[in-house]
């Protein structure tokens, strides 16, 4: 990065943080379709295999210690989860985050299973205001066949989205390069996929702040950033 660039980076990540130490509420819970919310503003959607640190992720994101549940059992993940970000509390939203159900759980039934595809894909498909995913994996995993599955689902519905690696403080740096190039190889074949990889450490704070601009301006656009 020029030295110009970085401050442009630097100043997007503060706009950035400054809108999410604002307004972040806990709108509501959807286990069907039919309880989505009005498609009023953009939304965000997270998405990643269970334990790949979702949760985590979202409360490093908002600055809170708990907006979004750790890890619970399989029943109770099967719902989207939504946020409303910026504006007045009780008025219409900037925007929106949803905390898709965790997959890949290894002892889920076939019917749960079969009950999370069709709602995310359902969602997915539908979502006219869906401005963005971003999938979650495991640093020290690498993409599984389940997040193939997804990126998969999410190229056929011509959703966008971010590759977004989770835990990057529990493996060694020299590891962390090689899971890196191996996921953003495979990510550069998904017609979907951005090429970019963001690496994160929820724990740590590593790469939050540039995850944070790079959501608004998924969601809000560059100009957003001129204005503020
Ligand atoms: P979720 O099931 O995807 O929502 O995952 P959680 O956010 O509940 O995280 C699963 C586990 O990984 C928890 O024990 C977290 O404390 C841990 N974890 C999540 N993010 C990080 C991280 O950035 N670094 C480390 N070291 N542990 C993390």
């Amino acid at each position: 990065m020029t030295p110009e660039e970085e401050r442009e980076q630097q100043h997007r990540e503060k706009v950035a943080s400054r809108l999410f130490s604002g307004r972040v509420d806990f709108l509501l819970s959807a286990p069907q379709l039919k309880f989505l919310p009005d498609p009023i503003v953009p939304e965000i959607a997270f998405c990643g295999r269970s334990n790949v640190g979702k949760s985590s992720l979202l409360n490093a994101l908002t600055g809170r210690k708990a907006i979004a549940r750790a890890s619970v059992t399989p029943g109770r993940t099967q719902e989207l989860n939504f946020f409303d970000v910026g504006g007045e509390p009780g008025g219409k939203p900037l925007f929106r985050l949803v905390d898709m159900p965790g997959y890949g759980f290894a002892k889920a039934p076939v019917k749960v299973v079969e009950r999370w595809k069709n709602l995310v894909k359902s969602y997915l498909r539908g979502r006219q205001v869906l401005a963005r995913n971003l999938v979650l994996v495991d640093s020290r995993h690498g993409l599984k066949d389940v997040d193939r599955e997804m990126m998969k689902m999410l190229d056929e519905a011509a959703v966008g989205y971010r590759i977004v690696l989770t835990k990057t403080d529990k493996i060694k740096a020299s590891e962390l390069e090689r899971v890196a190039n191996k996921v953003a190889e495979e990510a550069r074949k998904h017609v979907a996929a951005y090429p970019e990889l963001h690496l994160t450490s929820s724990e740590k704070g590593m790469g939050i702040e540039a995850l944070r601009a790079a959501v608004v301006a998924d969601a809000l656009g560059e100009s957003f950033f001129e204005r503020g």
